[in-house]
């Protein structure tokens, strides 16, 4: 009963609030990645973006001083545009699919990359406060934060998609554990995470071997950025995914319920 309300709500909510054409049109445009999806999967991808603002508020972390930041509609769309690339596929209807970001209400946009803080313990068990300027963050249960500038740049700039980064660690965290597997039970999930370890031992290898990888080296850091790295270019660089890692590509694929070199939804042979 309070699911079929809830999607009532979510289904009159997408009615009212519609994207307007060119923002929509502009951020199609920031994201070549996306171009070759199906009609019915690109007219998918704006309900869901749609219904991403209406449901979050994208606001900016620096409102006030000289390096404040304000966030257009133009931005928000940007945003909401990849946030949902992550649902494309996924849930039997948009307001479904949407339950995979129920949890938090915010997207905070800075100005630049901002400072993380956190505790170190060296070898001899000192602890030390490190400051690191990062580019986004995802907090459990919390926002998720984005430096402008790391959007703006593109991927095929910067070799980064950060929005997709932090919202496939959205999805990681959606079973209460930052794994690197998404919320799977049962068989399904001991073959990701078989396959995800496999690809990813392969992965820090070659890093230590010095190798100058087509894959963000950042990726060899933990299992749950390898995650989040490799859903960056499941979704911007397909084939690169593919070719390197197909027994992964497919479980990705599996998850995502989208195939994303042929542009179309997934569906597993029957
Ligand atoms: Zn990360």
């Amino acid at each position: 009963m309070f699911e079929w309300l809830a999607r009532r709500r979510r289904e009159r909510a997408l009615a009212r609030h519609a994207l307007p054409e060119d923002d929509w049109q502009r951020a199609l445009d920031c994201l070549p990645f996306i171009s070759h999806y199906d009609q019915a999967l690109l007219e998918r991808l704006r309900e869901l973006a749609t219904l991403f603002l209406v449901e979050k508020s994208v606001v900016s972390g620096a409102t006030d001083g000289a390096h404040s930041l304000e966030v257009t509609p133009f931005m928000r769309v940007l945003v909401a545009a990849q946030a949902a690339l992550l649902l494309i596929g996924r849930g039997e209807t948009v307001a479904e699919a949407m339950t995979e970001y129920d949890g938090f209400e915010n997207v905070v946009i800075h100005p630049d990359d901002f400072p993380r803080t956190y505790d170190y313990e060296d070898e001899d068990g000192v602890v030390h406060q490190l400051h690191e300027p990062i580019a986004g963050e995802s907090w459990d249960g919390g926002p998720v934060l984005l430096s402008w500038p790391a959007v703006e740049a593109g991927y095929a700039e910067s070799g980064m998609a950060l929005v997709i980064h932090e919202f496939a660690h959205k999805i990681d965290l959606n079973d209460g554990l930052i794994d690197g597997i998404p919320p799977l039970t049962g068989a399904p999930r001991e073959r990701f995470a078989r396959v995800i370890e496999a690809a990813y031992t392969d992965f820090v290898a070659r890093v230590e071997r010095g190798e100058d990888t087509a894959i963000d080296p950042y990726a060899a850091e933990l299992v749950e950025e390898f995650f989040a790295v490799s859903c960056e270019v499941f979704f911007a660089e397909p084939e690169l995914l593919a070719r390197e890692y197909p027994d992964y590509f497919g479980e990705l694929r599996a998850w995502f319920q989208v195939d994303p070199i042929a542009g179309r939804r997934w569906q597993p042979m029957t």
